[in-house]
């Protein structure tokens, strides 16, 4: 009996694409149980410092809603997603990286190169940035 409400509490945490909200550490962030160097925030998206950065600039923007990666996107997030583009080219104006120029990426997927399932947008400037990318 306890088993199998078990498997149904598991059941609602799981969404789709596979990943647990639960688990998520962009919805941990945005729950504000694990610290960032948050540049900007509204009641849909939230933006703070890539831990990791691969340039003088380098952010990443998120929906607060989770979806997994760009498969799970779906036309009711059509809203969200031109809203990031939005935030992340005044977040560049912000940090005076908007005439020199930025790249936003996001990456999907093993072959992507995506290691947080939660869709993210980096954006990446203040140098030159190679073309293609490795
Ligand atoms: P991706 O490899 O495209 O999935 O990008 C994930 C990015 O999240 C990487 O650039 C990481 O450096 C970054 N990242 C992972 N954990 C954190 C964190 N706690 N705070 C900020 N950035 C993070
Ligand atoms: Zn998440």
């Amino acid at each position: 009996m306890f088993r199998r409400i078990f498997n149904i509490n598991i059941e609602y945490y799981k969404v789709k694409g596979g990943e647990s909200v639960e688990d998520c550490i962009f919805c941990k962030i945005i729950k504000g149980e694990i610290p960032s160097d948050k540049v900007y925030e509204d009641d849909m998206v939230i933006s703070f410092k890539d831990i990791s950065p691969c340039a003088p600039a380098h952010f990443l923007i998120i929906p607060k809603k989770h979806i997994s990666n760009l498969n799970e996107i779906t036309e009711e997030d059509s809203k969200i997603i031109a809203h990031i583009y939005i935030v992340a080219k005044e977040i560049a104006k912000k940090l005076g990286i908007d005439k020199t120029g930025y790249r936003i990426v996001a990456n999907c997927g093993e072959d992507g190169g995506q290691t947080v399932q939660h869709v993210h947008f980096h954006v990446l400037g203040g140098r030159l940035l190679q073309w293609p990318p490795g």
